[in-house]
């Protein structure tokens, strides 16, 4: 499958649509979900194009899967999330529940966040 370019995080990422950004890098862009899920809900997202986190694995370079982890760890820190804990997920692919096509992971926190999997 391929990348599409149209889907709305490349939007963001050309500057085409607004986000409520958090921090951004060579290699990364991080701003607020727009229907947050928990007091804190952020976004962490590789700038290069990688549909999901099978591509990003597969493709990214050593720099750009470092960005993206050093970037969590930063964000969580100046979220002051660090201290009180967090929970950091992709979906992937139909099983993940994954809407937009373009790798994301969800920084999650700011209250306790129960299971980490809903029964089905
Ligand atoms: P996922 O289901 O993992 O693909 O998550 C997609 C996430 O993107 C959801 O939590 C949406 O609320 C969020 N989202 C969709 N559009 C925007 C947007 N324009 N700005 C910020 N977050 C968005």
């Amino acid at each position: 499958m391929s990348y599409d370019s149209n889907n709305i995080f490349a939007k963001i990422l050309r500057g085409e649509i607004p986000c409520k950004k958090v921090y951004e890098d060579d290699h990364v862009l991080s701003f607020h979900d727009i229907a947050p899920q928990a007091p804190a809900h952020i976004l962490v997202l590789p700038k290069g194009p990688y549909r999901d986190m099978n591509d990003f694995a597969a493709k990214a370079s050593p720099d750009e899967i470092a960005a993206l982890f050093r970037a969590i760890g930063r964000i969580a820190k100046e979220q002051g999330l660090d201290e009180t804990g967090y929970r950091v997920i992709s979906n992937c692919g139909a099983n993940g529940g994954q809407e937009v096509p373009h790798l994301h992971l969800h920084i999650l926190g700011g209250r306790r966040l129960g299971r980490m999997v809903q029964a089905a």
